[in-house]
């Protein structure tokens, strides 16, 4: 086998030879941001593609979400998970905005909608939950709660791009989705992310909000932000776009083949496909039990890094551990949270992972399982015959 290091994802790009008209193309036309040629048929086509009504290009996923709260006007508390990757938090700090940690579910580690209405106060004014893994929340639930209580939900889907829950894109549920194009996610445009939205007025305000506040070369209608998308990143957005199905039977064939080789392993959880969704296989992560597998967590982790596979702990520790956070009074008794941060670790998972890859990762795990069964018969015997 090569002796490249597997990380636990790596970028897809589109064919270089497809990519060199279209950046000739800007060359000559010198147009390279602001709302360019190619920045308006990515936005179109993205549209189509995902089945949502409106899309408005970002610079990253971060800045998205720091405009969609800006665009809602959120301010005071906000409820989000603490299982996520720390941006979630951060763009409701950068707002001014207190996050109020609720627990997540054990099932597909997102946000219990079962515990936020006890975490509402007079100064909540917004829900942002997160589709951990592209794994769909409970969204009916969550609207429900918002609607009673009178709060906004945005939805911090940067790793649900393409999903689809009853056939209709995630990214329609909430009042604002936002999405990521980062390099380490499904769909790249190498840095870049979007929001959602559902009509066009709060499209041209968003469009505003992303561009300084500027409507017409005299008129600032808010303190906007830069955080516009540029014209060689809609031009390789659009090739992504033309790829993504393949990228997700490729993604889909390597979740099935870690699937069938941990089923035997007790121990070992892995996540299975939710009823009436589509999914994007963003992520492959599996959860240890140590006291049944035998091996922590870091046990694995370490044992592939002997075979230069480098697993990631998504989501460990949990943002509400930071120090930025762990003050605060939501940031403690996160059990269920604080539980799966310590058994989870995410598998390399991307479309051109070879398959004697998986087959060393599942080799490694299996034969790490079987040592450990011989161990705790062992144990158990010595048990048995010293009573
Ligand atoms: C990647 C990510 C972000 C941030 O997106 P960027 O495009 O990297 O700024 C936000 N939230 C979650 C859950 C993410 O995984």
């Amino acid at each position: 086998m090569e002796k490249r290091k597997i990380l636990v994802t790596r970028p897809q790009l589109p064919p270089l030879n497809e990519f060199i008209p279209l950046l000739a193309d800007i060359w000559e036309s010198r147009w390279l941001t602001n709302n360019g040629k190619y920045h308006q048929e990515f936005e179109k086509a993205l549209a189509a593609y995902l089945g949502v009504p409106y899309v408005c290009l970002f610079a990253n996923g971060t800045l998205a979400l720091m405009a969609a709260l800006q665009c809602l006007h959120i301010k005071g508390e906000v409820i989000t998970t603490p299982y996520s990757f720390v941006a979630s938090t951060h763009a409701l700090w950068w707002n001014g905005i207190k996050p109020v940690f609720v627990d997540i579910e054990p099932d597909f580690c997102n946000l219990n909608p079962k515990q936020i209405e006890a975490a509402i106060t007079p100064e909540t004014t917004a829900i942002l939950p997160v589709h951990v893994y592209g794994n769909p929340c409970e969204v009916e639930q969550i609207q429900n709660l918002a609607d009673i209580y009178g709060l906004k939900v945005i939805y911090d889907a940067a790793h649900a791009f393409g999903v689809r829950k009853k056939g209709s894109s995630i990214l329609n549920f909430g009042d604002l989705s936002i999405v990521s194009f980062h390099a380490t996610k499904v769909f790249n445009t190498i840095e870049g992310g979007a929001i959602i939205c559902h009509d066009k007025k709060t499209k041209r305000r968003i469009d505003y909000l992303k561009n300084f506040g500027i409507a017409d070369e005299t008129t600032v209608v808010a303190p906007g932000i830069n955080a516009k998308m540029n014209e060689l990143q809609a031009a390789y957005g659009l090739l992504q776009l033309k790829y993504f199905d393949t990228v997700i039977d490729a993604r889909q064939h390597i979740t099935k083949k870690y699937r069938e080789g941990l089923k035997h392993i007790s121990g070992i959880r892995f996540l299975e496909e939710m009823e009436m969704v589509d999914h994007n296989y963003a992520y492959f992560p599996i959860f240890i039990d140590e006291m049944e597998f035998g091996s922590s967590r870091d046990d694995v982790f370490e044992a592939l890094k002997t075979q230069n596979i480098y697993g990631r702990r998504y989501f460990y520790p949990l943002i509400s551990e930071f120090p930025t956070y762990r003050s605060l009074p939501s940031a403690k008794n996160l059990d269920i949270a604080h539980k799966i941060s310590r058994q989870v670790i995410c598998l390399p998972l991307y479309p051109d992972l070879p398959d004697e890859v998986v087959d060393t990762i599942l080799s490694l795990l299996d034969d790490m399982f079987q040592m450990n069964s011989k161990k705790i018969s062992i144990k158990i015997l010595r048990q048995s015959q010293r009573k």
